[in-house]
Formats: structure tokens, sequence, C-alpha cells
């Protein structure tokens, strides 16, 4: 449902995407690790329309390619091709992002009401029901500091839920998170993951990725170094630096 061929990105003089292919299948959870800085953040914006590569193309199923050629782009296209992007996916941050003056409903409503335009009984309604599934219908009118991290988190989750993406993007969901706390939510990305939402997430849980992914995919220096099956990956890296990475984070 989604290709992406030889994404390129420089901020100044350091190039931190140097031709990123990757492909993710409908109902598939795609999973990127690799070391701090290698680039992983840089493609998820890049697939949710917040960045704009230098060059590259990405394709999502049902709409138009979106082009990112290396010269001759007028900003103003380059901007209506990132908002098609965006119109597609939503992202889960590493920090929730709550607006905080707002209670946890009305979190969850803003997207699907306000920047949709759709009926705010029906998204109150399915806010509601989101909310019932991830335990917290109980916490519908506080305010995010009245909860925990984990609970912040699946509020997240469930505001990316609510705008019915195509696609989800979590971006190191856990990382900010109480060790005690990183479970729960785990818990909720892979049950939306057995759902069959299609799904790319950026994490350091490698046992996550080992029983969500269907595939993983290791950056380093902004290049995909390699790829595979979870159990391929993980079991029998063939790369170096693949091995290399995996042996200190295990
Ligand atoms: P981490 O695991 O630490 O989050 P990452 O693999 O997700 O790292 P990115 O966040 O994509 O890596 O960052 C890759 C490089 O790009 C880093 O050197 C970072 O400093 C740089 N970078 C990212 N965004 C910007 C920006 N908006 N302006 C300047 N440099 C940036």
């Amino acid at each position: 449902m989604l290709t992406a061929r030889g994404l390129r990105k420089s901020f100044g003089d350091n190039e931190v995407l140097r031709g990123i292919d990757l492909t993710l299948h409908r109902g598939e959870v795609l999973v990127l690790i690799g070391p701090s800085g290698s680039g992983k953040t840089t493609v998820l914006r890049a697939l949710n329309g917040l960045e704009t590569p230098d060059a590259g193309t990405i394709e999502v199923a049902g709409g138009p390619d979106v082009d990112f050629a290396a010269s001759g782009v007028p900003a103003r296209i380059a901007k209506q091709q990132r908002l098609a992007l965006r119109d597609r996916s939503a992202m889960v941050f590493q920090h929730h992002n709550l607006f905080p003056h707002f209670t946890v409903l009305q979190n969850v409503i803003e997207g699907p009401w306000r920047v949709q335009g759709r009926p705010k009984d029906e998204v109150v309604a399915e806010a509601r029901v989101l909310l019932d599934r991830v335990g917290l219908s109980d916490k519908a009118d506080a305010r995010p500091h009245q909860l925990s991290g984990g609970q912040q988190q699946r509020v997240g989750i469930v505001r990316a839920l609510a705008l019915k993406p195509d696609l989800l993007l979590f971006d190191e969901p856990t990382s900010a998170l109480d060790p005690e706390l990183v479970g729960d939510v785990l818990v909720v990305i892979k049950e939306l993951a057995d759902e069959g939402w299609t799904m790319a997430v950026v994490t350091h849980e490698l046992s996550f990725a080992r029983e969500a992914a269907d595939h993983v995919l290791f950056m380093d220096g902004g290049v995909v170094v390699e790829q595979g099956a979870p159990t391929q990956l993980f079991t029998a890296p063939q790369h170096e630096r693949t091995q290399r990475f995996l042996t200190r984070i295990m």
C-alpha cells in the first residue's frame, strides 16, 4: 500500500537519508530499528508528510505518487503533496503531545471534528468506544496531567485512531515511559497489529519487534543496511553492522 523509493534528505551539510527504499503492504507491520541518529524518525516524518525529502517518491495506494524531485518542485506543490500524505496517515509520537488544557475527550475529537469536519456527535461516540477499548473510559473528562505516562500515551494512540488513517506511524512510542508502563502500551499496539492495521513502528523494544513485526528494517547512517522477517534478521543477521547493533542492545 506504500512504496518509498530513493528518499534523500539533508539538514545543512548533514546528509541524514541517503536513498531509502521501503515497501509496506496493507495489514503489515514494519519495524524500523537502528542506532540513534540513523534517520529512522526522519523516514517516518517523510511518510507522514511532516518532512519534505530532497529527492525520491512516495506512492500510497489509491493516491497520486508524491514525487520529490531534487530540484524544480515549487514549494507550493511540495506542500500539497505533504498534505496529501498527512491525510492518509496518523502519527503517535515519543512524547504524546496532548493539549494540556483540553480534557482527554477533547484531545481525541479535535482532529476528526475540527480538522476533518466530521459531525461532533459521531466523533464523540467513536472516541468513547476507542477510549473504552484501551481501558480509559473513566478518564474522558480528565486532563492529561492527571494521567500516568502510559495512560497519556494510550490517549495518544486513540487520538491517532480517531482520524481513521490508512497508515499508523509510531515514533518510539514507549521510550519516554517508565519501564513498568511500557508493557500496557505495547499490548495496545500489538492488538492493533493483530487487527490488521497497517503500521510502521520505530522502536528499541526488540521483543515487541520479534512478536509483532512482519518485516524489520535495520538502518544505519541514512541507509537501509539490512531487512527481512524478524526471525531471520534477529537470529541470523547477515551484515556485520547489524550484528554489532543487535549484540549491543540485546
Ligand atoms: P533516534 O533513535 O535518536 O531518535 P533517529 O534514527 O530517529 O534517532 P533522526 O531523528 O531521524 O534519527 O535524526 C537523524 C539526524 O538528523 C540526526 O543527526 C539529527 O540531529 C538530524 N536532524 C533531524 N531532524 C533535524 C532538523 N529538523 N534539523 C536539523 N537536523 C535534524
